[in-house]
């Protein structure tokens, strides 16, 4: 996307990518079931609209096939150094320059220089292996969801998967037929909201009038950014005087858990044990909601499949100890325990003003203004960033068209005032992450008693907005040159 807005910008740019290709989590994550849990008609770039998804929430390889048919259309490939890391960014004072040291596959490093760096690297990029005893001690084949072992035949196999989160959730029904056995570790369950459709084609006459109405397409999209996504959001709001069970944050969440709780439940009439494991006492929207269409209450249902909530105190050689003393023993493990989110940008070493550390500066705890930049650190421009996660309500797509189109503006600002660069004002910085800490606070994913990726070691919500698409997309109109600090170049020597 930076890509095709600098080349209508008229602006020269290169594009480092660590993978083969480009497509980014869609070509990471090719686990088994892996598929989009937000709209494709809202999950892709409103200028590139596609009439023809097969699905409402298509899977990986189309997914993939999507970003890739962009990247061609627009001749992006010839700009993308593939298979690159960046190792370190260094802010050139005299010359007000970026110097972006890059290592290709062979280890071959060479130094980029840049006015300006953009980094669009995911919150959800680099897997995170829990940290369990004995974890490496484990004899058989044992990845992570995003690493998936392909060459690893899971027929008939004595499977552990670790972790209820969005990918297991999607993994898990689609090897529970295969697999000899399947032990799910469960610490906390996931919610799942009720959508029958989930895995369902888009009708031939939905594609039709998609093609032919004139504006039908333009509608939909914007009738489900306003109903199914900011909509939502009034539902996973906390009542500051709330004082009703800490499983609800206000009565609004609560008349949604029941409603949510009671079609979990509806699933599995006969297994009130299973119905008490599955449905979660922290409150919807303190994690990322699922998409329930009956495949992971049908998977724990089966006859090879089981789920066990004990704590694993350690992984043998042959499998996995629980806390209660249970000796489990397993062919494969599959972690489907998450990323490393709250590492921003690591493990590029970005040294600002004066040398100083980004990841210093930050101290665990990322912030940025607009999620985009921060002081000390000039020219520099986050897709993605600090506090822009959504939860329930939306797509990362309409969040990156807003981002980069703030983004050129800042450039366009650099150039037309012939600035040397830019950096958000210290206070306006902080104002605006007071702002965002006191309303993620005031939401479900805030709320003390829930512990998830959107939080970093110190309890603070650091990757979520906790606003509507529509005041992300307000806000990122245009830069407004007062917030930042402008430097004119040095006028010329007579
Ligand atoms: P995740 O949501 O962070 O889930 C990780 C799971 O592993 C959680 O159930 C966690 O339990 C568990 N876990 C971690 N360490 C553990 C340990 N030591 N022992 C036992 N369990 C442990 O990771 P994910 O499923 O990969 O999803 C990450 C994010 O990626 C999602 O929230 C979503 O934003 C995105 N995603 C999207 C899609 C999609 O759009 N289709 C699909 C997959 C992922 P706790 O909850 O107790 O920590």
């Amino acid at each position: 996307l930076t890509g095709i807005r600098l080349s209508q910008a008229g602006v020269s740019y290169e594009i480092v990518d660590k993978n083969a290709d480009v497509g980014g989590t869609w070509f990471e994550n090719t686990y088994p079931g892996c598929r989009v849990d937000s709209s494709n008609h809202i999950y892709s770039y409103s200028f590139e609209p596609n009439h023809h998804w097969p699905q409402h929430f298509s899977t990986q390889p189309v997914l993939l096939e999507y970003f890739r048919g962009v990247a061609d259309r627009y001749d992006l490939r010839g700009k993308i150094a593939f298979e690159t890391e960046v190792e370190t960014l260094d802010w050139d004072e005299p010359r007000a320059l970026w110097k972006v040291t890059v290592r290709n596959k062979s280890g071959v490093r060479r130094v980029i220089e840049a006015n300006a760096v953009v980094t669009a690297v995911g919150q959800l990029n680099r897997p995170r292996m829990p940290d369990i005893k004995g974890r490496d001690r484990f004899a058989g084949p044992a990845f992570h969801s995003a690493r998936w072992r392909h060459d690893v035949d899971l027929t008939g196999k004595r499977v552990a998967v670790i972790g209820t989160g969005a990918s297991a959730y999607q993994f898990v029904p689609e090897i529970a037929g295969k697999v000899g056995s399947l032990t799910i570790f469960q610490r906390t369950p996931p919610w799942g909201f009720p959508v029958p459709h989930y895995h369902e084609d888009v009708p031939d006459g939905m594609n039709w009038l998609m093609e032919h109405v004139p504006y039908y397409d333009k509608w939909y999209r914007f009738w489900m950014f306003w109903m199914v996504t900011d909509g939502l959001l009034p539902m996973v709001e906390a009542d500051p005087g709330w004082n009703g069970p800490p499983t609800a944050v206000s009565a609004a969440n609560l008349e949604f858990r029941e409603m949510i709780a009671g079609a979990i439940a509806a699933q599995a009439p006969n297994r009130p044990d299973l119905v008490e494991k599955v449905v979660p006492t922290y409150p919807v929207g303190g994690k990322r909601s699922l998409l329930d269409n009956g495949v992971w209450m049908a998977a724990l249902q089966r006859d090879n499949v089981s789920l066990v909530t004990d704590a694993i105190s350690e992984i043998t050689e042959t499998g996995i100890l629980t806390a209660d003393g249970t000796a489990r023993d397993f062919d494969v493990i599959i972690y489907g325990t998450g990323f490393h989110a709250s590492k921003f940008l690591e493990p590029m070493k970005i040294r600002g003003r004066g040398g100083a550390d980004l990841h210093a500066t930050w101290d665990g705890d990322p912030r940025a203004y607009l999620g985009m930049t921060t002081p000390g650190f000039p020219n520099l421009f986050m897709i993605y960033g600090p506090n822009t996660n959504i939860v329930v309500n939306g797509s990362i797509i309409f969040f990156s068209e807003c981002s980069v189109r703030y983004i050129v503006g800042c450039l366009k600002l650099l150039a037309e005032t012939g600035a040397r660069s830019m950096e958000p004002k210290r206070e306006v910085h902080d104002a605006f992450n007071t702002r965002v800490d006191a309303a993620n606070a005031l939401m479900a994913w805030g709320a003390p008693q829930v512990s998830s990726w959107y939080k970093n070691e110190k309890g603070r919500v650091t990757q979520n907005w906790p606003f509507a698409l529509v005041d992300y997309w307000r806000a990122t109109l245009a830069p407004n040159p007062g917030d930042f600090v402008i430097e004119k170049a040095p006028e010329p020597v007579a």
